[in-house]
Order: C-alpha cells, then sequence, then structure tokens
C-alpha cells in the first residue's frame, strides 16, 4: 500500500466541503500508515483549486483542466479518473459520496479492475485493503465490510469526518485531456434545478427538517424563519414531499437524501425508520414534537416537548438575540 488518492469533487465552481472531509479523512490515515496523500481535481477551472486542496494536506494534485468538464458527464469524468489512476497507481482511491459519484463508482471500479465499497460512514486501511463501515437496512445496523485488492475505491457519507487543516506544498501535476464532443454517445440536453431551498442538503452544515405537524403556512413561515437564522438548509419528511408542501428534492431518509450535517432540527416528525435513515448520522438532533413518546426522540440529543407553534417563535427570537 503507497497512496490514497483523494477525487476532489467541484460544483457551481466551488469544492464541495465533503470531499475536503475525506481529503482530511486520507491525510490521518497516509500519515499513520506511512502512505502518501494525494489528490485529483477535474474541472474546467480545476488550477484554480489548487491552493485550497493544498490545504489539506495533499503532496501530490493530479489536475485535469478541459472545458469538457463545466458540466457533469460521466463519460468524461471516467475517462480522466481512469487516465489519472493509471498514472498515480493508486491503492485506494477515495470520494465524497455525491451524486455525481454514485453515477460513476461502479463503470469505475469494472474499467479499473478495483473493489468497491460505496456510502460508508467511515473507513480505514488494512495490510491489503479498505476496512469501512457502512449502515445498512435503513441504517438500523453498521455493516463492517472488508474489501482487499489491490486497487478499492471507496465512497464516504458527507458529515462523517472534521475538515482538518494541515497546509502542504504540493507537487501539481498537470495530465494531458482530451475528449471530442462527437465521440460522447449522450447529449446533455438541460438541466432542470430542483425548485425549493437553494442549499445543498448534503453539504450544508445545518438543516431544519419540517414533518406532518408542519400544518399551515403559519408553520412553514417559521421553519423558514428558523432556517433563515441558522443558515440552515430545508429539508422534509415524506409524509409533506407526498402531499406536495415541499419539493421532493428536500426529502430527507430511506427514499430521499441521506445527510449528516452538524445540527438538524427535526420540527413535527415523528421519527419513523425510514426517516431516520436519512439523518441518524447528524451530529446534533434536535427534535421538537408534541408527543413525548415520539420515536425521534430516542435519536435526539436535545429534545423540547411542545407545539411548535408555541415553541419555534421564542426558540427564533432567543436564536436572534444569540447572533445579532
Ligand atoms: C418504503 C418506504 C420508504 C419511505 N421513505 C421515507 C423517507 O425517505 N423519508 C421519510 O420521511 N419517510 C419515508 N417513509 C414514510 C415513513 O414511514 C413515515 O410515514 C413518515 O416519515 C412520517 O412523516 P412525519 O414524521 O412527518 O409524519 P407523522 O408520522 O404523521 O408524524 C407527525 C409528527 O408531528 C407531531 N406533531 C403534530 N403536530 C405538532 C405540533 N403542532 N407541534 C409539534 N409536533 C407536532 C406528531 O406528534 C407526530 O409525531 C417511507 C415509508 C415507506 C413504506
Amino acid at each position: 500500500m503507497s497512496s490514497i488518492l483523494t477525487y476532489i469533487a467541484i460544483s457551481d465552481g466551488k469544492i464541495k466541503r465533503s470531499s475536503l472531509e475525506v481529503l482530511s479523512r486520507s491525510k490521518a490515515i497516509a500519515d499513520a500508515n506511512g502512505l502518501d496523500c494525494d489528490a485529483v481535481i477535474i474541472d474546467a477551472n480545476a488550477s484554480t483549486f489548487t491552493d485550497s486542496v493544498q490545504q489539506y494536506g495533499a503532496s501530490k494534485i493530479y489536475v485535469v483542466e478541459d472545458p469538457i468538464f463545466i458540466q457533469h458527464r460521466n463519460t468524461p469524468l471516467l475517462s480522466a479518473l481512469s487516465k489519472v489512476m493509471e498514472q498515480s497507481k493508486p491503492n485506494v482511491v477515495a470520494f465524497a459520496s455525491t451524486e455525481g459519484t454514485k453515477d460513476i463508482l461502479g463503470a469505475l471500479a469494472a474499467n479499473q479492475n478495483a473493489g468497491v465499497v460505496a456510502d460508508v460512514s467511515s473507513f480505514d486501511v488494512t495490510g491489503n485493503g479498505v476496512l469501512a463501515k457502512r449502515p445498512v437496512m435503513a441504517a438500523k445496523i453498521m455493516g463492517n465490510v472488508e474489501v482487499s485488492g489491490d486497487t478499492v475505491l471507496v465512497s464516504v457519507r458527507s458529515g462523517s469526518y472534521d475538515l482538518v487543516e494541515s497546509p502542504a506544498s504540493a507537487e501539481i501535476i498537470n495530465i494531458d485531456f482530451s475528449i471530442e464532443e462527437s465521440d460522447l454517445k449522450a447529449k446533455l440536453r438541460e438541466i432542470i434545478s430542483a425548485t425549493g431551498d437553494t442549499i445543498d442538503l448534503n453539504e450544508a452544515e445545518s438543516i431544519v427538517a419540517a414533518g406532518r405537524g408542519v400544518k399551515d403556512e403559519e408553520a412553514k413561515n417559521l421553519i423558514s424563519e428558523l432556517a433563515s437564522v441558522l443558515n440552515a438548509g430545508i429539508g422534509a419528511s415524506r409524509a409533506l414531499t407526498e402531499a406536495g408542501v415541499y419539493d421532493p428534492s428536500l426529502q430527507i431518509g430511506q427514499t430521499g437524501k441521506v445527510v449528516s450535517p452538524q445540527l438538524y432540527i427535526a420540527v413535527g416528525i415523528s421519527g419513523a425508520i425510514q426517516h431516520v435513515a436519512g439523518m441518524a448520522n447528524s451530529k446534533v438532533i434536535v427534535a421538537i414534537n408534541k408527543d413525548g413518546d415520539a420515536p425521534i426522540f430516542e435519536v435526539a440529543d436535545y429534545g423540547i416537548v411542545g407545539d411548535l407553534y408555541k415553541v419555534l417563535p421564542p426558540f427564533i427570537e432567543e436564536l436572534k438575540k444569540i447572533k445579532g
């Protein structure tokens, strides 16, 4: 085992925080095991991100810069990652578990004849592979998964690790890359953005999530106000996305998004297993529910038993005072 390569995902002209969390973890593993900690950036403006990536301890940064990467497309990304892997010969390639990663991981593993373990909440290297913890059965059970092989790909849920700066002076390796538009079998015609909240729930540090207890505009406004004070993303239980109260893209849970922010405030959510599957990994969970026996309190760090219409206004006022 001689190197760990971390893929740095760029979205909307910014490095995804979850990639830097994974790089921080890779650096710790590399230091503990005498491995090289490398990174790869693939983007239309990849070279502009090398300074930021150096802050997290990469000793070599592979840069693949081409206008084709203005939008995420699987074929050029797969091709670029394969090229970098063939040149750098890493033993482990670590990714943040983003939608883009999910799209390519299987194909990359097949391409590179690599083992793969996806969507883990922690990982380490062994003598000949990767040992990871992976939430299964709607996160009721944690599986210990060991994958052996010369090359293993691992994708890590956002929020699983803290950011740890470790400034280094990295060697920058520019990789020649070109692909013709005409070689791409799939054409990207349009990206339809999700309506609703603009904060990416996978990257959000705080999330305010609404459940069926949020019954009317007054309650929705309280949720928006709380989210705005905390600069939080807004999520919802399936009860509310199915009812059309919130956009389906905001659903959190087994059939929605899996999130792990620093702070998750569940308002009027009972805590069904399918919902908890999507938020149990949050660092601090606060539940507000008028039913003291609601299962959400079993996973909550802090619980407020009360009517959200009475609890939220003074709660928001206090937060404003603290912030202000
Ligand atoms: C295959 C499958 C997949 C599913 N996937 C998902 C998923 O991805 N995400 C998901 O969320 N669900 C999912 N579900 C649905 C899940 O089982 C629950 O039905 C759903 O999570 C319930 O949403 P809820 O907690 O908002 O509503 P409820 O269970 O109805 O709970 C509402 C809560 O609000 C409280 N409340 C009411 N009024 C107030 C008030 N004024 N103040 C404070 N509290 C109040 C109540 O005490 C109650 O606890 C799935 C179900 C299945 C079968």
